[in-house]
């Protein structure tokens, strides 16, 4: 079985993470959606609602299924056989930070591959830290997350509205 992973720290998960899950679950048997726990890195959302906001975008992809992790992402691949990670790249100025981390990769668990898969056209401008600030002034964030989340998503960064 050929499984590949799908890290991040989908802080929350955006439509354009959705995008990049669907289609790498088509090249692949199964698809691990792996939050990565950042130690130095103080997330809006916990762990486990990260997981929980995942499990109810993607539910509707039945080869995929949602981890976390706190270490090196090659342990965690090691670990499952995992062949393969997958990346959305947005723009050059994802590309420096991706080419870094696939050959930091690489060294350390030569048999894992990076594939990258472009964005979305429509999903080019989406970043979850973009979704965050919309939703802190109340902005309409229906068009970037899943109709699912919307609501979790809403009452967590703005409470008070
Ligand atoms: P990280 O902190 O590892 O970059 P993110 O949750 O920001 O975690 O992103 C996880 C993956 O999803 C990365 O490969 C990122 O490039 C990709 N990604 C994020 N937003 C989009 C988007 N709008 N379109 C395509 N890929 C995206």
């Amino acid at each position: 079985m050929r499984i590949g992973i799908c890290s991040g720290s989908f802080d929350p998960i955006t439509k354009g993470h959705v995008d990049i899950i669907e289609r790498a679950s088509k090249l692949f048997d199964e698809i691990v959606v792996l939050i990565l726990v950042n130690p130095n890195k103080e997330p809006t959302f916990s762990d486990h609602e990260r997981k929980e906001l995942i499990e109810k975008s993607i539910s509707h992809i039945k080869n995929a299924k949602v981890d976390c992790f706190t270490g090196l992402l090659v342990d965690y691949a090691k670990k499952i056989g995992a062949v393969a990670v997958i990346r959305g790249l947005r723009a050059v100025t994802d590309f420096e930070y991706e080419f870094q981390m696939a050959l930091i990769n690489k060294k350390m668990y030569p048999e894992m591959e990076t594939l990258y898969l472009n964005t979305g056209s429509e999903y080019m401008y989406l970043s979850s830290s973009i979704v965050k600030q919309v939703a802190k002034f109340n902005g309409d964030i229906s068009s970037f997350i899943p109709a699912t989340i919307l609501q979790q998503v809403k009452e967590k960064i703005c409470p008070e509205r």
